[in-house]
């Protein structure tokens, strides 16, 4: 099969196809959307080596489970042991055996087949077209925060960055509070979410700090630092992010303020695809561009540039 190689340096290749272990359902990819960590991997974020890309939706062409043979699904990146201790406290994501597609251990999705396990799959509801359903994933991650805090109709949120997570942040957040601001760079960006009545602001604008709540989305020391000055004293900062690169930061202002800082990655699947079939959450004007599996090292040069969501068709 084809698929893009990542080895230090990313190249499209011919590859064995791979053969689903037990339990494991094989995937033809339909679509997989170009993602940060992607960005982030080929700077060597995980040393990963391999297929990256996290975000699809496929056709299972095989699998035990008959119910999901011939079927359109969306997966689970975490593939975890279910014997190690955080397993055994039903905190799987945190499994200490994981391997994560296309992030960790496990080939990804940047190609015509991949192998999850079938535990993994969820049907894709037939509403919800191939290049919406790629965003699953990345909005179970912003569903992941109405896991992690009780948000009210009361709380003032702010969302620092105006990419492709920091969009689907606001988004999710707005489904609960209408009180939500997304602060970014780029008009361009910011007038996707205006479109959908959510508020927004220019970095450069003044914006009202003592928030309840800040998603931090830029992963930038920027970011995080205004994300501190932004939040009210114990309010909570969320770190949405992840990034190659180290990050220093002066932390007295939080211990003086009693901040909660709350790391926050992998989400739920079952509201994300009830948002998107719904309509609750709005992906497809994010979608830039998209390319064909043979042209997807330079989609991924382009997913670098100025541009929001990156989609391949495979
Ligand atoms: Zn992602
Ligand atoms: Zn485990």
């Amino acid at each position: 099969m084809q698929a893009l190689v990542f080895d230090g340096e990313l190249r499209l290749a011919d590859v064995p196809t791979p053969r689903p272990e037990k339990d494991e359902a094989l995937v033809r990819v339909l679509s997989a959307g170009v993602c940060n960590t992607d960005l982030e991997i080929l700077k060597g974020y995980m040393g990963f080596k391999g297929i990256p890309g996290h975000e699809f939706v496929g056709i299972v062409e095989e699998c035990a489970n008959e119910h999901l043979r011939g079927k359109r699904v969306v997966g689970e990146i975490n593939c975890v042991c279910h014997r190690c201790e955080y397993c055994q406290l039903e905190m799987p994501h945190h499994c200490l055996n994981r391997s994560v597609l296309g992030i960790q251990n496990r080939n990804g999705a940047f190609a015509e087949y991949l192998t999850l396990p079938e535990e993994n799959l969820h049907l894709a509801p037939p509403s919800v077209r191939d290049d919406v359903a790629v965003f699953t994933e990345p909005v179970a991650a912003a569903f992941r925060i109405t896991e992690q805090l009780t948000i009210t109709a009361s709380d003032r949120v702010i969302v620092l960055g105006d990419g492709k997570l920091g969009q689907l942040a606001a988004q999710v957040m707005w489904l609960y509070t209408k009180q939500v601001t997304c602060v970014g760079h780029h008009a361009w960006k910011l007038e996707l979410l205006k479109n959908l009545n959510i508020g927004t602001a220019l970095s450069t604008d003044p914006v009202e700090s003592g928030v309840d709540i800040v998603v931090e989305a830029t992963g930038s020391y920027e970011g995080l630092r205004r994300a501190l000055e932004l939040v009210r004293p114990e309010g909570t900062v969320i770190l949405k992010t992840t990034v190659a690169q180290p990050t220093a930061l002066e932390l007295s202002m939080p211990v003086i303020n009693e901040v909660r800082i709350v790391g926050s990655r992998c989400g739920p699947f079952r509201p994300a695809l009830e948002a998107l079939a719904l309509g609750n959450v709005e992906v497809r004007p994010m979608i830039t561009e998209t390319y064909p599996l043979k042209d997807g090292v330079f989609a991924l040069h382009r997913a670098g540039e100025d541009v929001m969501k990156v989609v391949i068709h495979v």
